[in-house]
């Protein structure tokens, strides 16, 4: 069924907790942790609860979800203290845009200067 948890997904077994993550906030709709490898000082990943592989899969189905892991996004560079100076969130979309997850997500980066337009 769309959305219900892949047993090979790595985020999914982070939203289990078979996999290990450092968790910076959560909800009831999304799980937000430390990337493993930062590209920044402050580099979070928002991810929903619910299995889809891309963010416009996600918005598709569920778009309560989505506002949820948009709003998450916002109160964690808040919480980063990020939010005043400028922050980014990426969604790396398909295998040529650097998607390596197929578990939608958002890249919350801040806490250093980034460049316009992004690589
Ligand atoms: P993508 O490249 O799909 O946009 O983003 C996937 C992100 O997940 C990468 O930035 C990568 O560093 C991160 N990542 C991959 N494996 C793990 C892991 O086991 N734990 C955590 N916390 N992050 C991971
Ligand atoms: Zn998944």
């Amino acid at each position: 069924m769309a959305g219900e948890p892949q047993a090979d997904c790595l985020f999914c077994k982070i939203v289990a907790g078979t996999v290990p993550a450092t968790v910076v906030r959560e909800t009831e709709t999304t799980v937000a942790f430390r990337d493993i490898n930062p590209q920044a000082p402050t580099h979070v990943l928002v991810i929903p609860r619910l299995h889809y592989p891309d963010a416009a899969s996600l918005a598709a189905a569920e778009p309560n979800v989505t506002a949820d892991v948009l709003r998450e996004a916002g109160e964690i560079a808040a919480q980063e203290q990020v939010d005043e100076h400028g922050y980014r969130i990426v969604f790396n979309t398909g295998a040529g845009a650097g998607q390596t997850v197929f578990h939608a997500h958002a890249h919350v980066i801040g806490g250093r200067g980034l460049q316009w337009p992004p690589g």
